[in-house]
């Protein structure tokens, strides 16, 4: 038996003991390490609409944990790429793997796509199954915790950003310094550009600058103002409002 994490409604949390689930063709088990917890995951505490997933997310009896990262300690039968011990940070969508947005790697926009921690059990548990195709390895030396947070908080801010093609050439304007918004800073800031930080809280402004922005601007302020004052009356070449999902 397990101990795994559910959030039954009601702001409730309740740790069950279930059994541990043995992996299938093509998938691996995980002994968890470490798992994020999201904004998106007070959606299950308190129960009313989950911002993902269907009628699982909302029956109370799922796995939270959509941003989790782990030891591999059983593979199930096909599974090549990966064997026992291996550390892996795990990727948050299962798509159905046939559709032209699973082969081109974009599963979240799969029209069957499943989010683990809504529609099929996460990481907030002593172990989970996913499919292998979900498993990322992890360098030796990055631990379970920078990997559990580097699947969401951290990979849709640098994917977005590659998107944009940031580069040292650009002043990037990015909206909102919760831990997305401080992720979007830290990978600004490695792609080389100018960051202007945007927030309503003083205090989170302050980690803002410490994770490397350049400027910060409180949003009580005129922020066009003083992104044309900053930027020489240029404007920004880049802005972006990190994304409240999922
Ligand atoms: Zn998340
Ligand atoms: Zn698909």
């Amino acid at each position: 038996m397990m101990k795994a994490v559910v959030f039954p409604g009601d702001k409730k949390v309740e740790i069950r003991e279930v059994p541990i689930p043995s992996p299938g063709g093509g998938e691996v088990l995980i002994k968890m390490k470490a798992s994020a917890i999201c904004r998106s995951d007070m959606s299950l505490y308190y129960g009313s609409d989950a911002v993902v997933g269907g009628e699982a997310a909302k029956s109370g009896c799922i796995h939270p944990g959509h941003e989790p990262a782990g030891e591999i300690v059983q593979v199930g039968e096909g599974v090549t790429r990966f064997k026992e011990g291996d550390r892996v940070a795990v990727y948050l969508a299962v798509g159905c793997g046939e559709c032209a947005n699973c082969k081109s790697g974009y599963r979240m926009f799969c029209p069957e796509w499943k989010c683990i921690g809504f529609d099929q059990h996460g990481g907030d548990a002593d172990y989970m199954v996913v499919p292998a195709e979900n498993c990322m390895r992890i360098p030796d030396r990055m631990s379970y915790l920078v990997a559990a947070v580097s699947t969401d908080a951290v990979g849709t801010l640098y994917h977005a950003q590659k998107r944009l093609a940031i580069s040292g050439r650009d002043t990037l304007v990015i909206f909102g310094m919760g831990p997305m918004g401080g992720a979007g800073v830290m990978v600004a800031k490695g792609l080389g550009a100018t960051v202007i930080a945007v927030d309503m809280l003083d205090e989170r402004l302050e980690v803002a600058k410490e994770l490397g922005a350049d400027y910060v601007i409180n949003g009580k302020e005129d922020v066009l103002a003083r992104v044309m004052e900053i930027t020489g009356g240029r404007g920004a070449d880049a802005a972006r409002r990190t994304p409240p999902i999922p």
